[in-house]
């Protein structure tokens, strides 16, 4: 069983499944995780440019074609990982698995002002490609500097007549390439240094409170929208009871993706590891998938 239909998990099932594993994909979300919201990916080997939503299309494909079984939209409820056979409760079923590759990845974190609630889908966004369309010809908002805050900007420039970023520091940390291509534009404005504080409006988001780090300095800018990246965490809560988790929340396991539960696997950005990347995704995937292989072989 492989939890999380993402980059490492659809990889993990094309490889479980061409190795006659019955493979069973959960996913409680759409299909495709975190790269679904990526508008060009140019960095995937075999492709010069391409949109996250297309990549994982081919994925998905090539993941039923190969052979697993993808349950989506199916929330787990519960895991045991203790015994040889490993439980799994959704909403619809109670699986019992011989092994377990864990390819949940991580959620985006949420703006922490006291309004994020209050003004969740009215005003205040995360995902671009959902929401962008209903602010044409409107004052977006971009919370970030990473490479996911700068792929939104470009997607929400086809719809803002004026685009400002609020980033917490003095320079962005994302591709050179796409930023500059940002920066050309003359409707972007960048303010450095800066967090959002509060939300006002009466029922959408009509103002925000900002605040320079480094002055302190407080003011209010009009706004219609705010789309917010500034970071991922993941969604490791329930394996806490059998795996070792770090700092960040996420799953300790070795370079052959082994947790200290035989049998059982991490893969992708769930796993403790410096650099997060499709690549490194789809590398997890297939070594967990050769690890639960040799693992069911030696069982029999
Ligand atoms: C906007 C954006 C742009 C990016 N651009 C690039 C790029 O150009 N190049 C690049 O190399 N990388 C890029 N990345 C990073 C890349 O997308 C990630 O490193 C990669 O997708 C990680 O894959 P993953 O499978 O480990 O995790 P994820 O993609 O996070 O997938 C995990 C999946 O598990 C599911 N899941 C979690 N918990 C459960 C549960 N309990 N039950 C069922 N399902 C669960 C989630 O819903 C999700 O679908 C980008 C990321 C973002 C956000």
């Amino acid at each position: 069983m492989i939890i999380g239909a993402g980059t490492a998990g659809l990889t993990a099932g094309i490889y479980a499944s061409r190795l006659k594993l019955s493979t069973l994909i959960l996913e409680d979300e759409i299909v495709g995780g975190q790269i679904n919201d990526a508008y060009e990916v140019e960095n995937y080997p075999g492709f010069m440019k391409v949109k996250g939503s297309d990549l994982t299309d081919i994925m998905k494909e090539q993941a039923i074609y190969a052979g697993a079984e993808i349950d989506e939209f199916d929330s787990i409820k519960k895991v045991d990982l203790a015994d040889e056979f490993k439980i799994i409760e959704t909403d619809s079923y109670r699986y019992k698995a011989k092994s377990v590759i864990v390819a949940a990845g991580a959620k985006k974190r949420p703006l922490p002002i006291p309004e994020e609630k209050k003004y969740l889908s009215k005003g205040i966004h995360y995902c671009e490609l959902c929401d962008g369309h209903m602010y044409e010809g409107k004052h977006i908002v971009v919370v970030g500097g990473g490479n996911s805050a700068i792929g939104a900007a470009l997607v929400l420039l086809k719809y803002a007549s004026k685009l400002t970023i609020i980033h917490q520091f003095d320079s962005f940390n994302a591709d050179k390439k796409t930023v500059d291509k940002l920066l050309a534009n003359d409707k972007v404005e960048v303010i450095w240094n800066t967090e959002v504080r509060h939300g006002f409006g009466d029922k959408n988001l009509e103002k925000i409170e900002i605040e320079n780090l480094l002055t302190k300095d407080k003011s209010m800018i009009d706004v219609d929208a705010m789309f917010v990246y500034i970071g991922h965490t993941p969604r490791t809560d329930m394996y806490k009871e059998f795996l070792e988790i770090d700092n960040y929340g996420n799953l300790i396991a070795n370079e052959d993706c082994e947790t200290k539960i035989k049998g059982v696997y991490a893969a992708g950005d769930v796993r403790a590891k410096k650099f997060r990347q499709l690549t490194t995704a789809t590398s997890d995937g297939t070594i967990a998938a050769l690890m639960v292989e040799e693992y069911i072989k030696n069982l029999n």
